[in-house]
C-alpha cells in the first residue's frame, strides 16, 4: 500500500536536549529519523508504522568525533563519509573504514548514519560486526540521562534491541588499542557496494612468540543478530596456526553460527562460506606481516606503538619529564618513524602549559650534580639519570674553579628565577656553558623562560633520538 504524505507529521527540534524531551513526554510515538535511508525505505513501501517523525539529522550534539588518549568516540549521526574522512578511524579503526566505503553508494554514505545502522538493527548490516570486534560501547541519552552499555549486549534478538522508547543513541566508542593488530574484512555478496551481504566477516588478531595472542571475530548475517563468534575465538587463542587448528576453527564458527534460508541465499550456503572465511582470516593472520610489525617501522617504535598506555607513557616520560608531555606524545600514537616522533614531540612541547614546562626542568640535575632540582624533589626515572650523566660528562671532568663558579651561578639563577638552570648540555664543555649560563641570567622573566623552554626541547630531541636508535 503506498503512502500518502499528508498523514505524517515531521519535526525538526534545533537542540538534543528538545528531542530527547520530546521522547520522554510521548514514549514510542515520536520516530527519530537520523539519515532516513532506512526509515524513507520503510516509508516508500508503506511499512512505516509510526506517523510523528522526530528528525535528528545533523545535529551538532551527534556529529562529533572525539579522540582522546584512551578512545574514539563517534557521535551516532556521523555518516559514512565523515567515518571514511576521519584520520584516526582510517589509521587505527580499518575495518570500520572498509565497512563505511562499501555501504551503499555516495549519495547513502553522504546521509546514512552509524547510529542508524546500529539500531536498524539489520543482522546484514556492514559496520555492526566492526564494532563487535572493536569492543565498542554505546552512550545511550534520554531524559534520564546517560547510560554506556557493552554494543555486544545491545541486539537481544532479530531487530530487536535494549533502547528504550525514549532513548537515543548518542555515541559509539571504542577504545584504542587495536594498533598492530592485523585486521581482515571481507563481504561475501553479489558486490561489495549496493548490495547486502550474504555472509560478511569483520576480524583482528595478533600473533607473537608463534601463537594466536589474541582474536576478535564477528559476522554479519548468519544470525538473527550481528555475531561475536566466542567461541571460534577461544578455540584458536594460545594456539598455533595450522591444518588441524584451521579444521578446528572451521567447525567452531559453523557450530556457533545459525544462518537462515532467505531470498538472497541459503543456510547451508552461509555456513560453508562462513567456515571459509575464518579458514581465510586464519591463514592470512598467519602467513601476512602483522600490521604491528608495520612495514619500516623500528622495533622500538612498534613495540611502543602497542603498549598500554600508562606502560607506553613511563617508557616514554624521561625524554622529558612532563606527564602531559608524555600523556600526549602517546594519544599520537601509532607514529611510524623518526621524522614523525620528532615532530609530534615539538608541536606538543610548544603547546604545553608553563606548569608543565616546570615539571620537565625539574626532572633534571644541577649542572654539575647528579640529584634532582632542589625546588620540586621528585625522582628521576633511572634511565633519566644515566642520559643526564652523559649530558653533562664534560662538566665533570671541569677544573675545580670553574666548578665552584658554575655552582655560585647556578645558585643566583634560582634565587632569580625560582627554578633550575635548564641548558642544553650535550656536546658543551663547562666554561661554554658558565658562559651561557652568565649571560642568561641578564634575561628578563620571560625571555628567560622561552630560552629555558628552547633548551628542553633540544634535550628532550636528543633523548628521543637515543631511545629510537636503541
Ligand atoms: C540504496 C541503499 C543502500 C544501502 N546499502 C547498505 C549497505 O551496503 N550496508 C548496510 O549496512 N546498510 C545499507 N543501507 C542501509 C542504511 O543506509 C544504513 O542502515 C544506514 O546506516 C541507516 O542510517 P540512517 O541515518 O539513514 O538511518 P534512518 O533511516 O534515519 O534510521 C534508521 C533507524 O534508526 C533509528 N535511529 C537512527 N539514528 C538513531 C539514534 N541516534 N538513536 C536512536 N535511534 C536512531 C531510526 O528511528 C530508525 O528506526 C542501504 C540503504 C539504501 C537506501
Amino acid at each position: 500500500m503506498r503512502s500518502n504524505p499528508s498523514d505524517y507529521e515531521l519535526i525538526a527540534p534545533s537542540s538534543l536536549h528538545a528531542i530527547v524531551s520530546l521522547l520522554a513526554k510521548e514514549p514510542g510515538v515520536w520516530v527519530p529519523i537520523a539519515g532516513g535511508t532506512d526509515v524513507m525505505v520503510q516509508y516508500a513501501a508503506g511499512k512505516l508504522p509510526a506517523r510523528k517523525l522526530v528528525s535528528i539529522w545533523n545535529l551538532p550534539e551527534l556529529r562529533r568525533i572525539e579522540v582522546t588518549t584512551s578512545e574514539i568516540r563517534v557521535g551516532a549521526g556521523c555518516t559514512y563519509t565523515d567515518l571514511r574522512r576521519h584520520e584516526v578511524v582510517g589509521r587505527e579503526f580499518s575495518l570500520l573504514r572498509s565497512a563505511a566505503c562499501w555501504t551503499g553508494g555516495v549519495a547513502n554514505q553522504n546521509r546514512g548514519t552509524i547510529g542508524g545502522n546500529i539500531v536498524n538493527a539489520s543482522p546484514a548490516a556492514d559496520s555492526l560486526p566492526a564494532l563487535l570486534v572493536y569492543d565498542a560501547e554505546l552512550i545511550l541519552v534520554s531524559v534520564r540521562g546517560e547510560r554506556r552499555l557493552p554494543y555486544i549486549s545491545f541486539h537481544t534478538g532479530y531487530k530487536k534491541t535494549l533502547l528504550a522508547t525514549d532513548e537515543l543513541v548518542q555515541s559509539v566508542c571504542m577504545p584504542r588499542r587495536f594498533w598492530g593488530y592485523f585486521s581482515h574484512a571481507r563481504k561475501v555478496g553479489a558486490r561489495n557496494a549496493q548490495a547486502i551481504s550474504k555472509v560478511c566477516i569483520a576480524a583482528l588478531g595478533r600473533i607473537a612468540d608463534g601463537v594466536v595472542e589474541d582474536v576478535h571475530i564477528a559476522m554479519g548475517s548468519v544470525a538473527p543478530v550481528p555475531l561475536r563468534l566466542m567461541e571460534t575465538e577461544r578455540t584458536v587463542r594460545g594456539k598455533a596456526i595450522d591444518s588441524d587448528l584451521l579444521l578446528l576453527a572451521r567447525k567452531a564458527a559453523v557450530a556457533e553460527i545459525r544462518p537462515i534460508d532467505d531470498i538472497r541465499s541459503t543456510a547451508r550456503y552461509r555456513a560453508a562460506v562462513a567456515g571459509n572465511l575464518v579458514v581465510e582470516f586464519l591463514n592470512r593472520l598467519n602467513s601476512e606481516r602483522a600490521d604491528s610489525e608495520g612495514e619500516g617501522v623500528r622495533p622500538v617504535l612498534a613495540r611502543w606503538n602497542r603498549l598500554p598506555i600508562d606502560k607506553a607513557m613511563q617508557t616514554i616520560l624521561p625524554c622529558c619529564g612532563s606527564k602531559a608531555w608524555a600523556q600526549r606524545m602517546v594519544a599520537r600514537r601509532p607514529l611510524t618513524d623518526e621524522a614523525a616522533l620528532l615532530a609530534a614531540s615539538n608541536e606538543t612541547w610548544r603547546n604545553l602549559t608553563r606548569s608543565d614546562w616546570m615539571e620537565s626542568f625539574h626532572s633534571h640535575p644541577r649542572i654539575g650534580e647528579s640529584r634532582t632540582s632542589f625546588l620540586e624533589p621528585q625522582s628521576p626515572s633511572a634511565q633519566s639519570v644515566e642520559w643526564s650523566a652523559q649530558e653533562q660528562r664534560n662538566v665533570g671532568d671541569a677544573e675545580a674553579a670553574v666548578k665552584i663558579a658554575l655552582a655560585h651561578a647556578n645558585r643566583e639563577y634560582e634565587r632569580r628565577f625560582n627554578r633550575i638552570f635548564i641548558v642544553c648540555a650535550t656536546g658543551k664543555s663547562a666554561p661554554e656553558i658558565l658562559e651561557i649560563l652568565r649571560r642568561r641570567l641578564e634575561n628578563d622573566e620571560e625571555t628567560e623562560l622561552h630560552e629555558a623552554a628552547e633548551q628542553q626541547r633540544q634535550i628532550t630531541q636528543i633523548r628521543l633520538r637515543k631511545w629510537f636508535q636503541g
